[in-house]
């Protein structure tokens, strides 16, 4: 179940202001608020999504091919292709996903590292 009080909804109906950094007629992109490199920009889609699980079973596909070339077009606005990016998107408790609305986090502007730290 979507909770529409949650923060990135919020942010959608311009009740909290984010640091917006693209914006078009399916996706909202903005600076994390407690960025983990350099570049920290969380890529959201307008649509009410839990999460990519949601979003990859139930968005219309007008809405995923937005959402997807979205993320690609705020890369390559902030620069980041030659030196590179990682995207990252958490579902479920296993992720510690902290927002239940959809979002790609986009890290970049160092090395950044092994791909996971947490050991098995
Ligand atoms: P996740 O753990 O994948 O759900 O990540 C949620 C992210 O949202 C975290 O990196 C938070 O720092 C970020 N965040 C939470 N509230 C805000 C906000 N108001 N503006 C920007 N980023 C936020």
């Amino acid at each position: 179940m979507y909770d529409p009080e949650n923060i990135f909804a919020k942010i959608l109906r311009g009740e909290i202001p984010c640091n917006k950094v693209f914006e078009d007629d399916h996706a909202l992109a903005f600076r994390d608020i407690a960025p983990q490199a350099p570049v920290h920009v969380l890529v959201i889609p307008k649509g009410a999504y839990v999460s990519m699980d949601d979003f990859s079973e139930n968005a219309s596909d007008a809405e995923i091919a937005g959402f997807i070339r979205a993320v690609g077009q705020v890369a390559r606005e902030l620069g980041l292709v030659e030196p590179g990016y990682r995207l990252l998107a958490n579902h479920g408790p296993d992720s510690h996903q902290e927002v239940p609305h959809l979002h790609v986090h986009i890290f970049a502007g160092q090395p950044l590292g092994p791909m996971l730290t947490t050991k098995t």
